[in-house]
């Protein structure tokens, strides 16, 4: 097994030295980083169903604030939209709500639209080419550009180990962005590469960390082992070790979840208390797995974390027990097919 300290973080995605925040970092600055500082022009008030020959027949501001550089969400989209008119991609009636769907690079529920400074917003778009996204990502506050596939309703990543994964194609810049995941025990920062997992859209987080809220109360995750058996980016075992769980396995067929999930360790480990000791070199693994794959061991804190990749139904040839196995799988897939002979722990639908 080859075997290597984990490097300093520079982005997996594109290399670079900002895409990736320490976790204490972001949370520190979450309130104040998108806000409106006192220098910054007034909301645009740019109607989102107008056809943008009448925005433009308007006219707004499109410079940066000259206080804090920042730009309102909709004038950085209104730029993209005017682009996409330009290359053919959009017509001229097209309106804001046209131009895709845009996450911010650090996704927190704001009760305000955000404004953006450099590199804030991965946009997914759809009839989109390459050469139009690499023109995007030129607009001050665009990061990346991810062209979707399929219907919007297809979660991105892998149902089963023997489908073909559904990838999004990320067509310019980087698409690492992060989520940050409130509980009722806590705070965590899950980064994502979001052309190849599940993107989660309003109520869905906040409705799986209930499910955890309420396990906590319950007494059902302090002092525990917990299985997360399909694990994404780490999320739910990562959450499940701020809450104090003795054990984490943390599991996951896909290899790009693997690799979300180490540097997820990594960028939290300073709240969790614990250091990421060892792993396997990821590049060694494949796309899918076949066979279980020891990943992964961090200790620190009272809790130890294991990272596999593997097929959930093999996971019981490493795991023999738990107290609790969170299943956490696409919409569309039947969870009720994943028994655990032989278990005597709980399985929990999330
Ligand atoms: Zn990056
Ligand atoms: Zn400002």
């Amino acid at each position: 097994m080859d075997m290597n300290q984990l490097a300093a973080v520079s982005c997996p995605a594109c290399g670079g030295s900002e895409c990736i925040e320490p976790a204490e970092f972001i949370l520190d600055n979450i309130y104040s980083r998108y806000m409106a500082c006192g220098d910054c022009l007034p909301d645009p008030q740019l109607q989102k169903d107008l056809p943008f020959s009448k925005i433009e027949q308007k006219g707004y501001d499109n410079s940066p604030c000259t206080g804090c550089g920042k730009r309102h969400l909709d004038v950085v989209m209104a730029d993209a939209l005017s682009i996409m008119i330009e290359y053919g991609c959009r017509s001229k009636g097209s309106t804001l709500f046209d131009v895709g769907t845009p996450l911010i690079s650090v996704g927190y529920p704001l009760a305000f639209p955000p404004r953006l400074g450099r590199n804030e917003l991965v946009l997914i778009a759809d009839n989109i080419s390459r050469p139009v996204a690499e023109q995007l990502i030129r607009i001050p506050g665009i990061k990346g550009v991810i062209k979707r596939e399929g219907a919007p309703s297809q979660s991105v990543g892998i149902q089963d180990t023997d489908c073909k994964p559904h990838t999004y194609e990320l067509l310019a810049g980087c698409d690492m962005r992060c989520d940050v995941v409130t509980s009722s025990f806590g705070e965590l920062c899950i980064y994502k590469s979001q052309s190849k997992i599940h993107i989660e859209f309003g109520r869905e987080s906040p409705s799986k960390m209930r499910v955890l809220d309420g396990l906590y109360a319950q007494g059902q995750l302090m002092g525990k082992v917990v299985v997360d058996g399909f694990c994404g980016p780490g999320t739910l075992g990562l959450m499940c070790a701020l809450a104090g769980a003795k054990r984490v396995i943390f599991n996951d067929a896909w290899k790009t979840a693997i690799e979300n999930t180490l540097l997820n360790i990594e960028i939290n480990k300073d709240i969790l208390g614990f250091e990421l000791t060892a792993y396997v070199d990821t590049s060694t693994l494949p796309d899918i797995a076949e066979n279980i794959v020891h990943v992964a061991s961090v200790e620190g804190n009272g809790v130890v974390m294991d990272v596999f990749h593997g097929d959930f139904r093999k996971l019981k040839e490493v795991i023999p027990d738990f107290d609790i196995c969170l299943i956490d799988t696409f919409p569309s897939v039947n969870p009720a097919g994943f028994v655990w002979n032989g278990a005597s722990g709980r399985i929990v639908i999330i």
